[in-house]
């Protein structure tokens, strides 16, 4: 169900107003702790003029208690709250809707940023993981057809706390039961709600250092069970392998052939599929962790097993057991004209790669009727608060 109030605990941080809605608006968000390495943080108390080991104090609040509103804290001063909050907390996200799914077991949040801006995430329970998507852009800027928010193009980039704060948001409510089946851990990342996270490349490489290092630095979150999505951006990809991170790659496939694909992805017309499986495989070298292969099966469209026998030569001639795919039913978007393949072309797709020997496992569609896809909660709202012109 919709709810206008943000849940328990979820954005208490504290309720300062939003400014004015302005999505064309370019600015950069406020400056804040999670934006900073401990070094930098404690330069920039020592510039506002307070002591330096607030920094510790203050990181751990953040990273190892998931709060970020000085005035909670008990050992900070009251007459230093508004210092604090305005050199190195201030409130970034708010809360402006609330669904679940899955039993409770999929919770979804649309997020409104300092700005006005939104952007959405979404916290899966499985029983042996949490899972939290979360977005790396306002809107997105590659266009993609298929895809509700490459609808919206792009409003701007997040900043480095912005996507932390997600995280820290979602911790704090694995932490204080919000899921269904009590309180649990945060333990992996994807960055496959809104945005291009390659496109935004400093503000998530800072993102993948908070979410890794140890307390109070960062969350201390395996590396492994961190996902970066891309459409597909060379170069960044070399870059993101040369960071010698062991975070896990998954590359937005959806066509194994340049002519389909240009129309699926437009920034393929950039950097072919070949070219892409190139940087794939070498982020593979690179980093030892096996790449991810999205697919989303469109109804004859990319569903046809010719194409499933080419994506897996096209794998298999760069090597073996270095991928997996992940074909996924496509989540129409409204208004779209293409729907998910049916159950059996969905079976032969999987069943051609695997007799190729590639491992494939069908993602699951967690969240699709709380407009799961991505950038669909974000349209819905904005369509029904009549923020859009449609
Ligand atoms: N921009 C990044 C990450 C965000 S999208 C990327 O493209 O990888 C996360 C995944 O959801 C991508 O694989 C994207 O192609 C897929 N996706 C987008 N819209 C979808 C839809 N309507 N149905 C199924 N998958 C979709």
């Amino acid at each position: 169900m919709p709810t206008d109030q943000p849940p328990e605990g979820a954005a208490s941080a504290d309720a300062r107003p939003v400014l004015s809605f302005s999505a064309k608006r370019r600015g950069k968000a406020p400056s804040h702790l999670a934006d900073l390495d401990l070094t930098e943080r404690k330069r920039v108390l020592t510039e506002a003029g307070l002591p330096a080991f607030r920094a510790d104090q203050l990181s751990r609040h953040y990273f190892r208690h998931f709060e970020a509103d000085p005035a909670q804290m008990t050992d900070v001063p009251t007459s230093m709250v508004e210092d604090v909050r305005d050199t190195l907390m201030p409130s970034l996200v708010t809360a402006v809707r609330t669904l679940t799914a899955d039993d409770g077991m999929t919770i979804k949040h649309l997020w409104q940023l300092y700005d006005g801006a939104r952007v959405e995430s979404v916290l899966m329970r499985y029983p042996n993981r949490t899972t939290l998507c979360i977005s790396s852009q306002a809107g997105c800027g590659m266009a993609c057809p298929f895809c509700a928010t490459g609808q919206m193009g792009l409003t701007r980039n997040l900043s480095t706390a912005e996507i932390i704060e997600q995280v820290r948001l979602a911790a704090k409510a694995c932490r204080d039961g919000e899921l269904a089946g009590g309180p649990t851990r945060l333990t992996n990342i994807v960055f496959m709600g809104m945005g291009e996270p390659l496109a935004n490349y400093r503000a998530i490489t800072h993102s993948l250092r908070r979410m890794i290092d140890e307390p109070p630095a960062g969350f201390g979150l395996s590396a492994r069970n961190i996902t970066v999505s891309t459409v597909g951006l060379v170069p960044a990809i070399d870059k993101l392998a040369a960071l010698g991170l062991p975070v896990t790659l998954a590359v937005s496939l959806h066509a194994p052939d340049d002519e389909l694909r240009d129309e699926l992805i437009p920034i393929n017309s950039r950097w072919k599929v070949g070219e892409l499986l190139d940087a794939a495989r070498r982020y593979f070298v690179a980093s030892g962790r096996r790449v991810s292969i999205e697919y989303a099966l469109i109804k004859d469209m990319n569903d046809h097993p010719w194409r499933a026998q080419l994506l897996a030569d096209e794998l298999n001639a760069r090597g073996k057991g270095w991928v997996h795919v992940n074909p996924i039913p496509l989540n129409p978007t409204p208004g779209s004209i293409w729907t998910a393949s049916t159950a059996r072309a969905q079976r032969e797709f999987v069943d051609t790669l695997r007799r190729n020997g590639i491992n494939t496992t069908i993602r699951d569609t967690r969240g699709s009727d709380i407009d799961g896809a991505c950038g669909q909660l974000a349209t819905t709202a904005a369509k029904e608060e009549g923020t859009t012109d449609e």
